[in-house]
């Protein structure tokens, strides 16, 4: 019986370990922290639940295709509904639009905004659809990009399909109110790319939510990571917690297992579902690399972070849905200041988690279990995080409460917590605090983007954010297929 150790339990790993285990692997996870899941973490204080990370769940089928694959039914494991609307997004000027996946409600709401972009609303969704096509449908989001074949395969298509612009600019020639150009070019930012950066091809996340819908899972995302590890264990898998992977073990260019509490572990396959960087810069001596040196590990580009805070409030806001946007009046410099000039600016934008909109156990009854997020420059910037935290906290909660109208928030906040992109260096070795890892742009995606089978080393794998396709649950889920692929045809099974 072949044997593979998986370094981490995000949901890359998670999936990766149930793809292998189920095909007769032992599979064996290894996890620095206390809980699995990774950035989908979770913590439950004075009677309030809070997901940590991931809040939304897209594209459905992939996580049906996972279950069906470990021979479980999905719906026994997960409770799932649909949200209506997907978002509530306000804009500086009050403004407001209620997202969601209708035709007609979205066009009648955009008409009040501008005649003519409800008309465009349509030819978007059709140029989306054919992205969406492409990447879901006819299964680039899992395939392989190794060779060049793999690139020269797909160069054309992206070309034909206008896939390669920046995605705002796409979507600001269909659409010519500021508003309505966010709406439909903001996405990106899911996956930690920068709208005016990004490539178009992920302009087809609007098509995939407009398809196939947003949903919660009753308990929290974490209820996802619970089934993950429930199936996992139940196929035979070993999940082994609080244990840091400390090296991971190369002779002659060939994996063959890992370091933990300094003693050898030996395996057939290692897939890594840390980030690339501390993959390879932390995990194999500088010595033993000669592709990806220290040196070029640091010289790519890393994305954005975020910072946030957990709210557990004895009081609700109707102001607020399941998922909320607030805007700052800036949209393309403020992302300049994020990604490129690397400050943190006076203002902000943000979202805002409030669960109990559609599961009311997420917090004691009438109170709210809030999570507020700002995205804001990864470490590469100079803002020390220990002094700037409880400044950045009082002046996000002061805007919240004084400009935004949530009356009384301060005087109601029984638990609070902050999550900062120190932490994300800290507690899950994110390289520079890079929420989403390297940033997806032309130059760091499919074949730009570290292989999921390992450039140098036989028997070492990559899943998850920091390679193909890229974040967001639905794209580390195809990630561990498109390793999965590789495993099954490296090691003929
Ligand atoms: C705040 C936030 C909100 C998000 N919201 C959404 C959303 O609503 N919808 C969506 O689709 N996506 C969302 N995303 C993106 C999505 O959550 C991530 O892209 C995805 O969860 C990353 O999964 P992963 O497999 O790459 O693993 P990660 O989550 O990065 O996990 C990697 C794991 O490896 C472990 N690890 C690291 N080093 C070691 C080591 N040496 N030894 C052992 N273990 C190690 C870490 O502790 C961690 O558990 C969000 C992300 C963030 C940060």
């Amino acid at each position: 019986m072949k044997k593979a150790i998986i370094i981490g339990s995000g949901l890359g790993g998670l999936a990766v370990a149930i793809r292998l285990q189920s095909r007769g692997i032992s599979t064996t996870i290894y996890e620095k922290n206390a809980m699995a899941g990774g950035h989908a973490y979770q913590f439950k204080e004075k009677g309030y639940t809070f997901d940590m990370g991931p809040s939304l769940i897209t594209e459905i089928p992939i996580i049906e295709r996972l279950f069906k694959q470990a021979g479980k039914p999905l719906k026994k494991y997960l409770k799932t509904t649909g949200l209506d609307p997907f978002y509530r997004v306000y804009f500086h000027d009050k403004s407001f639009i209620d997202y969601n996946g209708s035709e007609a409600s979205m066009k009648e709401q955009i008409r009040k905004f501008n005649e003519n972009d409800a008309l465009n609303y349509d030819k978007f969704m059709k140029y989306a659809s054919k992205l969406y096509k492409a990447v879901i449908t006819d299964g680039l989001g899992s395939k392989p990009f190794i060779s060049a074949r793999d690139f020269l395969g797909f160069a054309p298509r992206a070309i034909a399909l206008r896939a390669i612009l920046p995605a705002y600019n796409v979507a600001a020639g269909y659409f010519k109110d500021f508003r309505t150009r966010f709406l439909f070019s903001f996405h990106t930012l899911f996956i930690g790319g920068n709208p005016f950066r990004a490539p178009s091809l992920f302009l087809m996340l609007p098509y995939l939510e407009k398809t196939t819908g947003v949903h919660f899972s009753y308990g929290g995302m974490y209820s996802l990571v619970e089934a993950m590890v429930k199936v996992f264990k139940e196929l035979g898998g070993k999940l082994v917690l609080n244990t840091p992977v400390e090296e991971i073990l190369v002779r002659n260019k060939v994996a063959y297992g890992v370091k933990v509490k300094g003693e050898v572990e030996e395996a057939d396959i290692v897939v890594s579902n840390a980030h690339f960087a501390h993959t390879y810069k932390d995990l194999i001596p500088e010595q033993k690399r000669s592709r990806f040196k220290n040196k070029a590990i640091m010289k790519k580009d890393y994305g954005m972070s975020c910072f946030l805070i957990y709210l557990g409030v004895k009081k609700q806001y109707t102001q607020l849905k399941h998922h909320t946007l607030i805007l700052s009046e800036r949209y393309k410099e403020l992302i300049t200041d994020i990604f490129d000039r690397k400050i943190l600016a006076d203002d902000f934008s943000m979202y805002l988690h409030a669960p109990t909109r559609t599961d009311p156990s997420m917090a004691p009854k009438g109170c709210d279990s809030l999570y507020v997020l700002i995205p804001t420059p990864n470490l590469a910037g100079n803002v020390n995080w220990n002094e700037e935290t409880p400044i950045f906290t009082k002046k996000v909660l002061d805007f919240l409460q004084y400009k935004f109208g949530l009356e009384d928030l301060q005087q109601n906040i029984e638990v609070q917590r902050t999550y900062s992109p120190a932490d994300f260096a800290r507690e899950r070795n994110n390289y520079l605090g890079a929420a989403w890892s390297l940033e997806p742009k032309l130059t760091q995606i499919a074949n730009f983007r570290p292989h999921n089978r390992s450039e140098e080393f036989k028997n070492l794998y990559l899943v998850g954010v920091s390679t193909h396709p890229g974040g967001g649950v639905p794209g580390v889920l195809l990630s561990a297929e498109t390793t999965e692929k590789l495993i099954i045809k490296d090691h003929k099974l």
